[in-house]
Formats: structure tokens, C-alpha cells, sequence
């Protein structure tokens, strides 16, 4: 089922890491990792298995459904995640429930960079930054890499391995070089998308799901890789098993003649509906009618659900990732941005304006601020301040 032998690629300085799969860092106490192939198990945050390469999911002792709902990002669900040293997040997740004709639509596209890879690649992130590394090398996988290569800048060197070239979308090779990555077509060791930390990230869209009780049966994703899918049963059977009734059914759909290769066969819970593709591209065009430019395997998930009633569609990722402009390091605002928020420690752009003591418009101080985001001297992260989602701003040491 895993072709090939790819090992999860950190390369460690000092630290030799997963060169067998198995990682000496055991993030929290009481996490298990568990091969759903040949059954391996071992203490502590393993990403693959070290004796079949089969995938690994993380069971936990004594499961508490507590949401921080202080927190604006995944982590409001950290007593259902791993435990980590250094949390790296962007603001992922909380992503908006939409209602679209007679179904629901949970808009992923919303995410910091566009999709719902962002979850996995802040769990990732938060571990690589935890176990102190200075390379890393990711097998490009579609949304995923330009995620993680995102949540990586300006904490490791990111290398990104291209080993079948004709399965890459060149734009996004563009974006990723934009992002200062290294690009080689070598195979060898490398993070790939399907491991136990992805699962972990991609679960809390069924948290989200749970907490805001939204009214449906069934919550259908799209199926490449089944991941997805496996993930948000995963995720609802852990609700379940900390004490919470809840009955969603997730429902996978699959494009006619896209079925090989999935890990569908490992997850009998999910119930699988074929979609042809002339039914997908009308239910593409209907989305975008609406203001929603989801990508093809996302418009799968759409018409399935329109199908039944009843549903929510997850929409995991879209087109017009936002581009990134032309950067300018030396305006004297960015200068004076980047000095002030060095002073305040962590402060909204307003805060910001503020203490400029008005010399630059407001629109100039978040015109910078994007900029020095983009540059990888700032990073950012969401609060919950009054009911609403405000984002603090932070310098970073560089
Ligand atoms: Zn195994």
C-alpha cells in the first residue's frame, strides 16, 4: 500500500531522528502510536512504522473533551492532540460552516494558506520545532507541502523532493521557490503527507464539526489518499470515547476511476459514494456561482452530498491561493513596524499604529505587516478577544 521506501526525513543536527521511523522525543505523556497494518506499537510520537512503513495513528489514555475556547486555533482541542515543547500555529482551523442550496459546506479554503492541510502542518510544525532539527526534506504532495514549507520558514531549512515530476502542479512549484525552498527530484528520505501527526491535525475538523453540533447526518469528504477520511473517523471516535453522543456517519467520495490506492479498505466505517465527473464540474461551476472556487476533488464531496440530504461537504482546499507579492525590505515603514514590534513583544497591527503615534496610515502599518509576514520576520497568531478573532502579531528572532 505504501509504495517505496520513504523515511520521514528529518535531518537532524545532532539529533538523529526517525531514521528508523521511531522518534526518541515522546511528545506528553501517555501517547501511543499503533501500525494499523502489522500492529507494531511503541511509546511515544512515531510518524511511520519502523518494521512495514504502514501507518501509524496515536491512541491516548483517558480521553477529556475540553475545549479552551479562549484558544482561536486547533489547539482550543489540545487535551485531544499531542503534546509538544514549542507550538507553532497560524490561526488554522475554526474554519466557517456555510449553508449552499440544501447542504452544508465547511469552507477549509479560509485556512492561512488555503487549505486544510494547515491543521496537519501546525501539528508537524509545532513537532519539528519541539525536537530541534535544522533541515527538513518533504515529499511533495499537493497543498501539503506549500503548507508545511509555510509553517517551517524561518525555523528549518525546508527541501522539497520531487520524484514524479509530471504529478506536480508547476505553480505551485513556483510558490514553494517563492517561499525560499529547495527543490530536488530526488526520492530518499522524505516527511511524507500520510503519517500519524497529519491525522492528528486533520481530525479537529470533526472536533469543530462536534462542537458546533451542526445539524446533519453525514459528513462527506473528498477521497485521494483516504487520509482525510480515516482521520475524521478517528477523530469522532475519540469524541465518542470521551463521553460524547454523537452519531455523524462520514461518507468518502471518490471520482469515478480515482479509487486506486486509498486506505479506504483500512476503515469499513466509511461509506463510500462514486461520483462521475461530468456531475463534479456542475457542482464545481455551481460553487463558484456562489462566490466558492473549490478545487475538483472538494466539488466531489459537494454533489455527493447534495445527492442526500442532510450533509455537510468538507471543502478542502480551492483555487487563488493568495500569491505573494514582490518583497521590499528596506521601506521605512517595515523598518519602523519591525522596531516597534520588537518592542511591544506581541501586539495588533492597531497597537502598532498606535504606538507610531500615528506617522503612518493604518493601512500602511498592515501593508507592512504582510510584507514582513511574507518575508518570514513576523509571524502571527489569533486570539479570541471579546467574541471576536484578533490577530497578534509577533517578531521573530532573525
Ligand atoms: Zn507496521
Amino acid at each position: 500500500m505504501f509504495a517505496g521506501r520513504e523515511l520521514p526525513g528529518l535531518i537532524g543536527s545532532g539529533v538523529m531522528l526517525l531514521g528508523c521511523g521511531v522518534v526518541d522525543y515522546r511528545g506528553g505523556g501517555g501517547v501511543v502510536s499503533k501500525c494499523v497494518v502489522c500492529g507494531y506499537s511503541s511509546d511515544g510520537v512515531v510518524l511511520r512504522c519502523p518494521r512495514c512503513w504502514g501507518l501509524v495513528t496515536l491512541g491516548y489514555e483517558g480521553l477529556r473533551w475540553r475545549v479552551n475556547e479562549k484558544e482561536a486555533s486547533i489547539w482550543r482541542y489540545s487535551s485531544l492532540l499531542p503534546e509538544f515543547g514549542r507550538r507553532v500555529s497560524l490561526g488554522e482551523g475554526l474554519t466557517p460552516v456555510r449553508r449552499v442550496g440544501t447542504i452544508y459546506v465547511k469552507l477549509e479554503t479560509t485556512n492561512p494558506t488555503g487549505s486544510y492541510a494547515d491543521r496537519a502542518s501546525s501539528v508537524l510544525a509545532s513537532y519539528i520545532a519541539s525536537v530541534g532539527t535544522s533541515k527538513v526534506l518533504i515529499r511533495y504532495a499537493e497543498d501539503f507541502t506549500y503548507s508545511l514549507a509555510t509553517y517551517l520558514r524561518g525555523l528549518v531549512d525546508v527541501q522539497v523532493s520531487l520524484p514524479k515530476p509530471a504529478e506536480v502542479d508547476p505553480l505551485e512549484v513556483l510558490s514553494l521557490a517563492e517561499l525560499g525552498v529547495a527543490i530536488t527530484f530526488e526520492g530518499g528520505e522524505s516527511l511524507v503527507y500520510e503519517n500519524s501527526l497529519t491525522v492528528e491535525g486533520l481530525k479537529t475538523i470533526a472536533y469543530e464539526i462536534v462542537e458546533r453540533s451542526v445539524p446533519v447526518e453525514r459528513v462527506v469528504v473528498p477521497v485521494e489518499t483516504g487520509l482525510l477520511a480515516f482521520a475524521l473517523v478517528k477523530g469522532l471516535r475519540e469524541v465518542r470515547e470521551a463521553g460524547i453522543d454523537i452519531n455523524y456517519e462520514v461518507v468518502g467520495a471518490v471520482v469515478e476511476g480515482g479509487e486506486s490506492n486509498t486506505l479506504l479498505s483500512w476503515i469499513p466505517e466509511v461509506r463510500v459514494e462514486r461520483v462521475d465527473l461530468e456531475e463534479v464540474i456542475e457542482s464545481m461551476v455551481l460553487l463558484a456561482k456562489r462566490g466558492i472556487k473549490a478545487k475538483l476533488l472538494s466539488a466531489a464531496a459537494v454533489a455527493v452530498a447534495s445527492r442526500l440530504g442532510s450533509n455537510l461537504a468538507v471543502i478542502t482546499a480551492g483555487y487563488g491561493r493568495r500569491r505573494l507579492r514582490r518583497l521590499c525590505t528596506k521601506s521605512k515603514v517595515g523598518r519602523e513596524v519591525l522596531r516597534t514590534l520588537k518592542k511591544l513583544n506581541e501586539a495588533t497591527a492597531y497597537e502598532i499604529w498606535s504606538e507610531l503615534g500615528g506617522r503612518f496610515s493604518l493601512r500602511g502599518v498592515y501593508k507592512s505587516l504582510a510584507t514582513l509576514e511574507e518575508q518570514g520576520l513576523v509571524s502571527y497568531r489569533y486570539i479570541v478577544k471579546g467574541g471576536r478573532k484578533v490577530k497578534l502579531y509577533k517578531a521573530l528572532d532573525r
